[in-house]
């Protein structure tokens, strides 16, 4: 019997790696688009410690803000996600 041997397929860091990267590291997270080589996330961990006031805290710099919109920027093999205050390279 020939067992046939599948290569170890090399990992692809592509738009969705790096997509569900993103999901994974900064759970407060979601997606709200995308274009071609652009996504858009929001943020939806309320802040419940200050009572009623109903701020996100953003996972990139850590402020709270009434509604930011974080966009991720695909370019070969790496990707920048940003908001108002600053932009992280996400490496594979
Ligand atoms: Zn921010």
């Amino acid at each position: 019997m020939i067992s046939s041997v599948t290569p170890q397929a090399s990992k692809t860091y592509d738009r969705s790696y790096f997509h569900n990267k993103i999901l994974d590291q900064y759970p407060s997270l979601h997606i709200k688009g995308s274009s071609e080589n652009f996504n858009y996330y929001g943020i939806t961990d309320e802040i419940s410690c200050r009572g009623s006031q109903r701020d996100y805290i953003c996972p990139l710099c850590k402020l709270g803000y009434d509604d930011e919109e974080i966009e991720g920027r695909y370019k070969t093999r790496s990707y920048f996600i940003k908001c108002e205050q600053r932009e992280i390279e996400i490496t594979a």
